[in-house]
């Protein structure tokens, strides 16, 4: 039997030794999470020995993230804007950088007093669910192409309350939308098919590849939301995409196919990437 110091020292090389990459804080968040404890509940008992029970299910989380197993997948929980939601492998983990997004469209729907809007790829309904609580009288259209990842989103908005106002709908991009909105906010699959087998094997070997493969380019699903939201979007509309780093030119130019007088304006995340395009039609 190790005492959590121990136990820690040993997950953290050994995660280490296998270059993921915050071995620390992996094994300080599976080691909580094995013990039912927060971080910092670890540290105020170095000493403090876990049952045998305990050690053994910590080292079988262990050994799953040295099989390169997100650790979000592995806890089944990731937090997201200030909001703990459910994940598996049937949705994309939430990442910081679609906070930004959720910045923008923030801003936007106070600025504009947005009263219903369109939010489509789902996923675990991370931005739906932090727009939901955050603009508490908005009615959104969450849509997702995957059955799978509308029903960890039905979970999350359970679990935050926003069930009511939150209407999930099953399609292809704005295809079930019932009625024309003002602001569309979407984080579709972006990455282009030359990079996808370059992404770190946490990502390409867990996380669901549709919720990541953007096509040849990576502006598939971008170009033809464009096209589809051409019918879909009341004028004066707005439209929010999480965008790939290098692809801001690229959807500036398919924005403007679709709305030639569009002003486009770029937000770039806290790394400094251009992240989210504003589209004002
Ligand atoms: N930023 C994500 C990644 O690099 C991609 C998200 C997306 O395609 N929407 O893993």
């Amino acid at each position: 039997m190790s005492n959590t110091r121990e136990l820690l020292r040993w997950a953290t090389a050994a995660l280490k030794e296998t270059e993921i990459e915050s071995p620390q804080l992996d094994a300080e968040v599976l080691l909580a999470h094995s013990r039912g404890l927060s971080r910092s509940e670890l540290y105020t008992q170095p000493d403090g020995r876990p049952s045998v029970e305990a050690e053994e299910h910590f080292r079988s989380l262990v050994a799953r993230r040295l099989q390169h197993e997100p650790v979000a997948y592995i806890t089944a929980q990731k937090e997201f804007y200030g909001l703990e939601l459910q994940v598996d492998g049937r949705v994309l983990i939430p990442r910081p950088e679609t906070e930004t997004l959720v910045e923008v469209a923030l801003m936007i729907g106070r600025q504009r007093e947005v009263a219903v809007l369109a939010e489509v790829g789902v996923g675990s309904g991370a931005v739906a669910i932090a727009l939901a609580v955050n603009l508490p009288s908005i009615e959104i259209y969450a849509i997702d192409s995957s059955s799978d990842a509308l029903a960890v989103a039905e979970e999350n908005c359970r679990r935050h309350d926003v069930l009511d106002r939150v209407h999930l709908l099953l399609g292809d991009l704005l295809m079930p939308m019932p009625k024309p909105v003002g602001l569309i906010v979407a984080n579709l699959p972006y990455v282009s098919q030359d990079e996808l087998p370059n992404l770190a094997p946490d990502i390409t070997d867990y996380e669901p590849l549709y919720a990541l493969d953007g096509g040849p380019d990576g502006l598939d699903h971008i170009r033809r939301l464009l096209e589809q939201a051409s019918s879909r979007l009341r004028p004066p509309g707005m439209i929010c995409l999480e965008i790939g780093a290098t692809q801001a030119l690229a959807v500036n130019d398919l924005a403007r196919e679709q709305f030639p007088a569009a002003i486009v304006g770029l937000v770039r995340d806290l790394a400094g990437l251009d992240r989210v395009a504003i589209i004002a039609t």
